[in-house]
């Protein structure tokens, strides 16, 4: 496997690999990267799809990327996609799966076109308690110690960051600037998070910085991405052969490892309550997700309290894990991941209103949710709330199935263990009304008709999620495996637990390059994987991002005011040449 860019290899198809059709291949999980497995196997490897089986224990496909309506809760997304065009793998994906709502068209096409007809971008990033503008006004407010504090992680290699929470690098005079306050709420990062990822995000999303504040920079789909994404590549897969079964669970794979190589000999699952076997040859490949961060998410109604699952490590993605790192240390350390939930843990509710609650949206999002364009545009965040609220509201439908007079849309806390402002509870115990409570008196809605409305015109879903920030925890070379381990001859592990350079965690993209890279790997498939976008070593992105990041000031200005004389007298020197040109252009000088 190797990494390429440009179109020669992004057109070019590689050759069908020797002995493919002798091949099978057994998927755990049909979340992103299993799915994206299966997809790259049927596409680049060539394998017949008939050779391809899919084990999934939940009922359906997709895993977190989910969207439905449930009889017993209402409309439910556990999370939302904020996406980007430098998604190298998912799109390299997309590109081949047909749409399920247009003929002749890719699912990629469909998505290019909504995004450049109805461009994403907020008018309202924060809000204040009331639904009042927080104006941060699209700024950073970065003071010259937090900058510093970001370029001392910025410039310090990876190899120095095991086991680092953020805090050994971040003070107050970070934490308090609205660069935080947006990053913090659209990436879900916590202060006790890995530095290292902190450090990966910001290189990995650097071309973004000046689309943080408005989010100008983010695409989102149609509909929900069980809808828009899942479904379609579902249906590619199976009309390519492959198998899917669901309501099965595979609790452990068994190697026999040598010195000179590891082959998974069986695979152990439970279909309908029965324990199974699947003996494995050389020719039958395993590509396990490691660890889901939906795994044990439970849901609440309306008057329920969703039930949390608080036991560190149990879950079947995690158990799986578990039993095979038991058998090599190179297949990593899950608990490191899985073994802390207050560290891990936090809530979203899918929220269905009706009219009578929209006014008070579409004051705050200066939108009509029901036009059926870009709505809050990401998230709004409420400032200063005690739960650190944020929601957001994508395009109406966010399901095919949704009535017209309805719209739905996404809650989320980040401080999960603390009494609301309103509803002096932690959102942890809440049901589904507490939570609608709190969310509309933060929107402004007057006291008197809080309760009215909460039950009378919303329908409100919580979900809490134990692992959903395992990703961020902080870990140190090792504790993630290899995608395809040493020696490893059948098998090869994906999804958002694994080691790949460069790209960062909770992301799409990441769930699908690992399904790429351990089928390329293990396949041999004669064609470059895109390497992550390498914005981060373009000299025009690092100054163009550094103005945005100072509001527009001139960072040696503020930062380094004594040196400035001798810049003044180097600029002097290097007077017209092309540097020169790239520093005036960007107005660093
Ligand atoms: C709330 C939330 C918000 C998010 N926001 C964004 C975002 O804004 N942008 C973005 O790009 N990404 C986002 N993500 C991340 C992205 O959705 C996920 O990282 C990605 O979908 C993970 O795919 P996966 O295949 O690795 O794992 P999952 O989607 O977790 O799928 C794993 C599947 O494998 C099954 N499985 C696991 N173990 C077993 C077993 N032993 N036997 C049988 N089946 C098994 C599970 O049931 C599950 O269906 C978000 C995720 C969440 C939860």
């Amino acid at each position: 496997m190797y990494y390429s860019n440009g179109n020669y290899e992004a057109f070019a198809r590689p050759e069908k690999p020797e002995g493919v059709d002798k091949k099978s291949a057994y998927i755990v999980g049909t979340g992103l990267a299993g799915l994206a497995a299966a997809a790259f196997l049927v596409r680049d490897a060539q394998m017949p799809g008939s050779h391809i089986h899919i084990f999934e224990s939940d009922p359906v496909a997709g895993g977190a990327c989910d969207g439905a309506f449930l009889e017993k809760y209402g409309f439910v997304c556990r999370g939302g996609r904020e996406m980007e065009n430098h998604f190298e793998c998912l799109w390299d994906l997309f590109r081949s799966v047909p749409s399920i709502e247009t003929p002749d068209v890719s699912v990629l096409d469909e998505y290019y076109w909504l995004n450049k007809q109805d461009p994403n971008f907020s008018l309202e990033r924060a809000i204040m308690s009331g639904g009042e503008s927080a104006h941060t006004d699209g700024k950073f407010d970065i003071t010259p110690e937090a900058a510093t504090q970001i370029l001392k992680l910025f410039l310090t290699p990876d190899r120095e960051l095991d086991d680092r929470p953020m805090t050994d690098f971040f003070d107050d005079d970070f934490f308090k600037t609205n660069f935080w306050l947006y990053w913090q709420t659209m990436f879900a990062f916590q202060k006790w998070h890995s530095a290292l990822e902190m450090k990966l995000y910001i290189q990995r999303f650097i071309h973004h910085i000046g689309g943080l504040p408005d989010f100008k920079a983010l695409k989102f789909t149609k509909y929900n991405q069980y809808e828009s994404l899942i479904l379609p590549l579902q249906k590619y897969l199976e009309s390519n052969g492959v198998t899917f079964e669901f309501n099965c669970t595979v609790t452990n794979v068994i190697f026999d490892i040598t010195p000179e190589k590891k082959v998974a000999k069986q695979i152990v699952l439970t279909r309908a309550g029965k324990e199974e076997k699947i003996n494995l040859t050389e020719n039958d490949y395993v590509f396990a997700t490691l660890g889901s961060n939906v795994d044990n998410a439970t849901l609440g109604t309306n008057t329920e309290v969703p039930k949390l699952k608080d036991e560190p490590g149990s879950g079947i993605s995690w158990e799986l894990w578990r039993n095979m790192a038991a058998q090599d240390p190179a297949f990593g350390k899950p608990m490191k991941f899985c073994g802390n939930i207050k560290e891990t843990l936090w809530e979203s509710a899918t929220v269905t209103i009706d009219k009578t609650i929209a006014p008070y949206l579409e004051k705050c999002c200066k939108r009509d949710p029901f036009s059926g364009k870009v709505v809050t545009g990401g998230i709004i965040t409420v400032k200063g709330s005690k739960w650190l609220m944020s929601f957001t509201f994508n395009r109406q439908p966010h399901f095919k199935a949704q009535p017209k007079d309805k719209v739905v849309g996404w809650i989320y806390a980040l401080n999960n263990f603390v009494p609301g402002d309103y509803i002096k509870k932690p959102i942890v115990e809440c049901n589904g009304i507490e939570i609608c409570e709190e969310w509309l008196y933060h929107m402004g809605v007057p006291a008197d008709k809080i309760e009215e409305y909460a039950t009378k015109h919303a329908n409100t879903v919580p979900c809490i999620m134990p692992y959903v920030t395992t990703y961020f925890e902080n870990r140190a070379a090792g504790d993630r495996p290899k995608v395809v381990p040493d020696g490893a001859v059948n098998f090869g592990f994906m999804g958002e637990h694994v080691e790949t350079p460069r790209d960062t965690v909770f992301t799409t993209e990441f769930a699908v390059r690992t399904g790429m890279e351990a089928v390329y790997t293990l396949l041999n498939v004669d064609r470059g994987v895109p390497e992550v976008f390498a914005s981060v070593y373009d000299v025009r992105v690092l100054m163009e991002s550094t103005m945005k990041l100072m509001d527009g000031r001139k960072p040696l200005e503020v930062m380094l005011p004594m040196i400035l004389p001798i810049l003044a007298l180097l600029k002097y020197k290097i007077d017209n040449n092309v540097v020169t040109d790239l520093i005036k252009k960007y107005g660093i000088m």
